[in-house]
């Protein structure tokens, strides 16, 4: 199996590199250019049809059931799908952050739920990408390449969501270790993770500026005290699995530690500039089939003799989809092009996420409307894609906690003279 994973990550090595040649040589001589070249046309394919085959035969089931899809997450390891971060010199595909993001609309396409149980293990990863020491990611980045195997990301608390502030969960040196204690909640893989990144504070001022209280661990599951507990009912993404996991005096070696300690605000707040765009890209997958559905059944329902599609108050709404799917694509690649310039791109990251979600909620609410009384009913797929449009206002920071962001930046640019400036 795992010969198999290494020949797919040699197709993608090989379409990467090409892909950033093309992309140096492309923005070098015309500037802003929306052309995917051959090598991401070929990413973007197998991404589609692994979502047409694999992923939306079986989506209804997994929603239906809440079965945490293992099978499709051994597949799209397989395939190469997974773990798109992981730089190349630790086995990764080392994707750049445009081309992961498309991958990830093209599956949250096929189904966000199990979009989510997979592109959570990218999320986990990034703090290691960004921060960890060579031994930490051939240990632990290594492992998720030899084997499908999940990571999950610890941060929410029941008191500290938005607010990372709130965190209580403490980390105590003693000796070669830290003793951690305490509770996370809606954590996505909670029960199926084999390591988990948790924020902890281990500062034990309560009046330490965040920057300095937090910190960030690896923790693996088999350690004693680690506790994941019920998996959570959701609305929507039903086939991802949400958890609460608490942990009880639990050893974790020194070595462990990202970064130093007092980094892990630092860590999250890196990871959410990283990890932002891949979000909108999920609530634009879910969108652009959405769009794709209700442009369908609008040709063929008809009512007073023509198809739906020719009432001008459903071509409309038809055409508002059209808007928000092409606009928020362009936010999220804008976004994710960012990253990979290596530029700040907070404010983008942030308009991104909060435009496609908002704007995929919109939409899915209308595609309900064009299909009617069939649009309330399981059996067609505009529920589903309500209820799992819902959660890219909430996960990865909510809609409001990204205008406060924006805001920020703003004001920001603004003192330095730099409005309008990307
Ligand atoms: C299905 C699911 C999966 C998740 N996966 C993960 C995961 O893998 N890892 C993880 O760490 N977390 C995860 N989360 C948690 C998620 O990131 C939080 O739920 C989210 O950040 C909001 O926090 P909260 O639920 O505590 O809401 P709160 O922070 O209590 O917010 C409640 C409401 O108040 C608003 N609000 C709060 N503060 C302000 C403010 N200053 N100004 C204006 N409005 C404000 C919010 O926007 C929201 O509308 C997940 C959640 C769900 C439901």
């Amino acid at each position: 199996m795992a010969s198999k994973y290494l020949r797919n990550l040699n197709l993608f090595h090989r379409l990467v590199t090409r892909t950033f040649q093309n992309q140096q040589r492309a923005s070098l001589s015309t500037g802003p250019n929306f052309e995917l070249n051959e090598d991401q046309k070929n990413i973007q394919d197998i991404a589609r049809k692994f979502a047409s085959n694999e992923m939306i035969p079986v989506a209804a089931h997994y929603d239906r059931t809440g079965e945490y899809p293992a099978d499709i997450v051994k597949k799209a390891w397989e395939v190469g799908l997974m773990n798109l971060f992981i730089p190349a010199e630790f086995g990764g595909p080392e994707l750049d952050c445009v081309t992961g993001c498309m991958v990830l609309e093209e599956l949250s396409y096929g189904c966000a739920g199990i979009q989510t149980a997979l592109m959570v293990t990218d999320v986990a990863q990034m703090p290691l990408v960004i921060g960890a020491s060579t031994e930490q990611k051939r240990k632990y980045l290594g492992r998720l390449v030899e084997e499908p195997m999940v990571a999950a990301y610890c941060a929410t608390e029941p008191s500290a969501g938005s607010d990372i502030n709130g965190i209580q969960t403490k980390a105590v040196r003693k000796g070669d270790e830290y003793i951690l204690n305490g509770q996370k909640m809606w954590i996505t893989n909670g029960g199926v993770a084999n390591w988990y990144f948790v924020i902890a504070r281990t500062n034990p001022d309560p009046k330490a500026p965040a920057g300095q209280a937090f910190s960030g661990f690896i923790v693996e599951r088999d350690y004693p005290g680690v506790n994941p507990g019920r998996k959570e009912i959701n609305m929507g993404q039903r086939a991802s699995d949400t958890r609460g996991v608490s942990f009880e005096d639990v050893r974790v070696p020194k070595e462990n530690l990202i970064l130093g300690e007092g980094a892990g605000f630092r860590l999250a707040m890196k990871t959410f500039d990283k990890s932002r765009p891949g979000v909108a890209a999920g609530a634009c997958g879910v969108a652009q089939r959405c769009l794709d559905e209700a442009v369908k059944y609008s040709l063929e329902r008809k009512t007073f003799g023509v198809p739906i599609a020719q009432h001008q108050s459903v071509s409309n709404m038809l055409a508002d989809m059209a808007i928000g799917v092409e606009t928020s694509r362009l936010a999220y690649m804008l976004a994710a092009w960012q990253v990979d310039q290596g530029r700040r791109n907070s404010y983008m990251a942030s308009i991104a996420k909060c435009y496609a979600a908002d704007i995929c909620n919109k939409i899915v609410s209308d595609g309900v409307q064009i299909f009617g009384g069939s649009g309330f009913n399981s059996e067609y797929p505009m529920e589903k894609l309500m209820r799992d449009a819902k959660i890219f206002q909430i996960y990865e920071g909510t809609s409001q906690i990204q205008r406060i962001v924006i805001s920020r930046c703003l004001i920001e640019m603004a003192k330095n003279g730099e409005i309008g400036r990307l």
